[in-house]
């Protein structure tokens, strides 16, 4: 029978950054149904952001970009991170007033942030259309990285390390007994054993928690993205626009530009089916944020899935049944959290103890929370 120390489900950013850092110290497996990269982490759209609402967040974006600047050392080649900074733009006075709370909390943690008036906001990006623009939140900070590098990256780690990783492996189900995890039961029927088990499957995480019969409270939903031809570079920062039908979108280094909108009323379940609907909107949004889009063409689009909880926050914890540790329900933020994520995990899993408080993050919290910036 074959054993190894901790075997950890999904090849996504989460899985790969905890095998990484585990792998450093300990005999890992990772088993992916798929590709690397062929969940949620290879359909995001690589925005990295400091500004959240609260201790923890803040903390572990903060920890995240320490991470993804030391990248390019660690991994002996580029991610294309790049601090080309995150500007959320306020239409009501209730954004304004979030968006000056916001900025103290995180002022307090030392973050670069400031609350930009109107004028200010075109001086950063003069082709924008300001109409409506009441103020906006203005971090130079965050930024961008390509997700396929960085599971790059993390990939070639652990075959340094001399973990395994398994693509095209499905796991069908947990095995548990007495209250402890025992490893896992392949699709092909083969056993694999490990006391230490990481569920970092995304969007399946709560399907594979349910073959031990142990509910997580996640909920994926569809979310879609486009990518247009190439511009000459003529704004930074991710535009983030709060409107009802607003979006959220960037210029790549490469001059792509690249974006989402979050659909209300929102799109349940794991479907990966692109929309006209979604390619006509976010064309319409976009071009009329900034009129300029016009000029390039979309190349492609397509779908994924934000695995959602119903605070918005993460889960990065133990659970009760012994050696089953959870990595997951990112809420849409797990490409920019995931670098921290799998460190502090993985360091928990070995000492026992997290870095820094990680309550907001626990299985046993009550969920009570909104996430003001989704
Ligand atoms: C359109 C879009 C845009 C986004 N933009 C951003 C962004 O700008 N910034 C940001 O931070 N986040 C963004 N996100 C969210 C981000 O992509 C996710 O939060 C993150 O990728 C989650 O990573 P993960 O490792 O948890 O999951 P995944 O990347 O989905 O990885 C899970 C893996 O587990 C595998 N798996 C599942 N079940 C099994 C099984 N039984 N056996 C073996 N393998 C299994 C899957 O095949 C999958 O590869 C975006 C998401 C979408 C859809």
């Amino acid at each position: 029978m074959e054993k190894y120390d901790a075997i950890i489900v999904g090849g996504g950013i989460l899985g790969l950054s905890t095998g990484y850092y585990l792998s450093k110290k300990k005999k890992i497996l990772l088993l992916e149904k798929s590709h690397i990269g062929s969940g949620s982490t290879g359909r995001c759209i690589g925005g990295i952001r400091q500004q959240f609402s609260t201790p923890g967040t803040i903390k572990l974006a903060m920890e995240s970009v320490r991470l993804f600047k030391e990248m390019e050392k660690e991994f002996g080649f580029s991610v294309e991170y790049a601090q080309t900074g995150y500007l959320l733009l306020a239409f009501t006075d209730d954004e304004v007033k979030i968006f000056k709370k916001n900025i103290e909390l995180q002022k307090n943690f030392g973050i670069k942030v400031d609350y930009l008036d109107p004028r200010k906001i075109k001086k950063l990006v003069p082709q924008m259309n300001t109409d409506g623009v009441i103020g906006g939140a203005y971090s130079n900070e965050d930024g961008q990285a390509y997700p396929f590098l960085v599971l790059k990256g993390y990939f070639k780690g652990i075959i340094k390390n001399r973990g395994e990783i398994r693509m095209d492996t499905e796991v069908e189900t947990l095995l548990e007994k007495g209250g402890k995890i025992k490893g896992v039961k392949l699709k092909d029927g083969k056993i694999i054993e490990s006391d230490i088990v990481i569920n970092a499957a995304g969007p399946w995480a709560g399907d594979l928690s349910m073959t031990i019969d142990y509910p997580l409270p996640f909920a994926p939903e569809k979310h879609e993205a486009f990518i247009t031809t190439r511009l000459k570079k003529f704004f930074d920062p991710m535009l983030v626009d709060y409107r009802k039908d607003g979006c959220y979108f960037n210029q790549r280094l490469n001059g792509q530009i690249i974006g989402c909108y979050t659909p209300k009323p929102s799109h349940p379940g794991k479907s990966t089916n692109e929309s006209f609907e979604f390619l006509y909107e976010m064309s319409r949004r976009a071009v009329r944020l900034v009129p300029d889009i016009k000029k390039a063409q979309v190349l492609r689009q397509w779908a994924g899935s934000y695995t959602m909880t119903p605070d918005g926050n993460p889960i990065i914890d133990k659970t009760d049944i012994e050696g089953y540790f959870i990595a997951g329900g990112m809420s849409g933020h797990g490409f920019m959290l995931g670098p921290a994520t799998g460190k502090l995990l993985a360091n928990y899993i070995m000492d026992n103890s997290f870095s820094f408080d990680m309550s907001e993050f626990s299985m046993k919290r009550e969920f009570k929370r909104e996430e003001l910036l989704k």
